[in-house]
C-alpha cells in the first residue's frame, strides 16, 4: 500500500526543550519516532499538525520510581496499573518504573518479574520494574545478572524495616555495591539507620511521628553507604532522599563521588510539605515513609536542588478511608500520591531548571537514554505539550485515591497534551489513549 504521508505527525510553532534551552523548531513524527526536526516555518508533508504556539515541548517525563499494587497485607495502594499509568499520563509522565517485590533468594526473581509483566499489561505508558531484594540471603552477582538479563540493570534493597526482614545486611550490600562498579548495574537504597529507628522510643503518635524516623537516620545512614562507596565504587542511588542535611554531608565529604558513583533522588512532597502537618487534625494523610521533615531541612533540600539527580514521587497513595483508620502511625499505611502532578509542581518552584530531572538524567542513570529522555531524531516520539502561563489548582486527580496532599494549591503550569510513542494519551487534556505502553528492556 501506498504511503500518503511520509510524517504521521508534527509538533509545530512550539519552543523545544534541547539540552537547558529551548528553540524554535518543528518535530515530525513517524513509525513511533522522532523523524525529522526542522527550524520553524519550514512545512513538510504530514498527515497530522498540532500547533504548539506559546507551548513548550519538552520529552515524556520518566518517573524512576512508583510503586503500584503495593500489597501492605491489610492494605492495597490504590492504584493499579491502568489508573496510575492514566494519572501519570495527565501529568505529562510516559514512562514509568515499578517495583517488584521483595525477594530473599534467586529463585525467587522469576515469579515476582511474571507477577508484574501481567500486572502492566494494562498500563497506558511504558514501563520498567527494578528488582527488590530483602534480607537477601543468596548469591548477589547470580541476582544481579539475571536481572540484566531479563532488561533490569538496577537492584533496590533496605537499610532498615528489619521487622518485616526486609534489612538487607551490610555484607551483602557490600557484595551489591562492588558487583555494581563491574557490571554496569545500579543499586538503588532505601537509606534510614535501623537502630536509630529502633531505639527512638518515640510514642505511636501521629503528632511526634517524624521523630520516629528522625532526620539523623537518614544523614548518618547515607555517610554509612558513601564510606562504601568511596571503598569500592560502584554505582549507588539514594531513593527519596528527605534532607538537606543529607546533600550537605554528600558535598562535604564525598563531592568527587557525586554524579559518578552517587545518584540522589528526591520526591515533590519533601518540598511542598513540612512535619508540621503531623500535628494537623487529619496528620493521617500526609504519613509516609521517611516522613516529612522540619522547615529547616526544607529549605536546605531546596538549597540542594542542583545536586539531585532526579524527580520520582514514590507514588503509593491509599484512600482517606484507609489513611484515617487506624490512629498509631505504626497501623497505617505509609505513602502518598504524587505522579500526576509532580512535574507542575516541581517547575512552579524551580521553572525550566527542572526539566533534566524529569527527562534526560533519569533516562541516562536508568538505562533508558537515548530511547527515552531527549528530543532527537530516533528517539522515541514521546512528547509532552506544556502550558507555562496556564493556571492549574489541585484537586484529587485522576488517581483512585480520594484525595491528593496538594488539594487545593494554585500553581502555574500545566500539561496540555501527552505523546507517547506517535500517539496521543492526553489531547488537550482530554483521556484519548487507545493504545497500551510496552515494557522497555534497560541495556
Ligand atoms: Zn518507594
Amino acid at each position: 500500500m501506498k504511503k500518503d504521508f511520509e510524517y504521521s505527525m508534527s509538533l509545530v510553532n512550539g519552543s523545544i526543550y534541547h539540552n537547558g534551552t529551548f528553540y524554535l523548531e518543528d518535530i515530525y513524527l513517524s513509525d513511533q519516532k522522532i523523524t525529522k526536526i526542522v527550524p520553524s516555518g519550514k512545512t513538510l508533508p504530514c498527515k497530522k499538525i498540532v500547533d504548539c504556539t506559546n507551548k513548550l515541548v519538552m520529552p515524556g517525563f520518566i518517573d524512576p520510581h512508583v510503586h503500584i499494587n503495593l500489597d501492605l497485607g491489610e492494605f492495597k495502594s490504590s492504584d493499579d496499573y491502568e489508573s496510575a499509568s492514566r494519572a501519570a499520563a495527565f501529568g505529562g509522565i510516559t514512562t514509568f518504573i515499578d517495583f517488584l517485590e521483595p525477594i530473599i533468594t534467586v529463585d525467587e526473581f522469576d515469579e515476582k518479574l511474571q507477577q508484574k509483566h501481567k500486572e502492566a499489561e494494562t498500563s497506558f505508558i511504558d514501563y520498567s520494574f527494578h528488582t527488590t531484594v530483602g534480607n537477601f540471603e543468596d548469591d548477589a552477582e547470580k541476582l544481579v545478572k539475571l536481572s540484566i538479563d531479563n532488561g533490569i540493570p538496577s537492584i533496590k534493597l533496605f537499610t532498615t524495616y528489619s521487622e518485616s526482614n526486609r534489612r538487607c545486611a551490610y555484607e551483602k550490600i557490600r557484595e551489591f555495591i562492588e558487583i555494581s562498579g563491574l557490571t554496569d548495574s545500579l543499586i538503588l537504597i532505601h537509606t534510614e539507620n535501623d537502630e536509630i529507628i529502633i531505639n527512638s522510643n518515640v510514642e505511636d503518635q501521629i503528632a511526634v511521628y517524624e521523630s520516629s524516623r528522625p532526620a539523623n537516620a537518614e544523614i548518618e545512614e547515607i555517610d554509612k553507604l558513601a564510606k562504601i562507596v568511596s571503598e569500592l565504587k560502584g554505582r549507588i542511588y539514594f531513593v527519596h532522599v528527605t534532607c538537606g542535611s543529607s546533600i550537605d554531608l554528600l558535598k562535604e565529604k564525598y563531592s568527587e563521588l557525586l554524579q559518578h558513583n552517587i545518584f540522589i533522588e528526591s520526591c515533590p512532597q519533601y518540598f511542598y510539605l513540612t512535619k508540621e502537618v503531623y500535628s494537623t487534625e487529619n496528620g493521617n494523610l500526609f504519613l509516609l515513609a521517611p516522613p516529612l521533615r522540619s522547615i529547616e531541612e526544607q529549605e536546605k533540600l531546596k538549597k540542594n536542588i542542583g545536586i539531585i539527580n532526579t524527580i520520582g514521587t514514590d507514588h503509593a497513595p491509599f484512600t482517606k478511608e484507609e489513611k484515617l483508620r487506624y490512629a498509631k502511625p505504626s497501623q497505617v499505611p505509609k505513602g502518598l500520591g504524587s505522579l500526576e502532578y509532580s512535574f507542575s509542581l516541581m517547575y512552579n518552584l524551580f521553572g525550566e531548571s527542572i526539566i533534566p530531572k524529569y527527562t534526560i538524567n533519569p533516562a541516562v542513570i536508568h538505562s533508558l537514554f537515548p530511547r527515552k529522555g531527549i528530543i532527537q531524531e530516533g528517539s522515541d516520539a514521546d512528547l509532552v505539550i506544556f502550558d507555562p502561563k496556564k493556571q492549574l489548582i489541585i484537586d484529587s486527580g485522576h488517581s483512585k485515591s480520594d484525595y491528593s496532599p496538594y488539594e487545593g494549591s494554585e500553581i502555574i503550569g500545566a500539561v496540555d497534551s501527552t505523546i507517547l510513542r506517535g500517539e496521543f494519551l492526553v489531547e488537550n487534556g482530554k483521556f484519548v489513549a487507545t493504545k497500551r505502553g510496552m515494557f522497555i528492556k534497560r541495556n
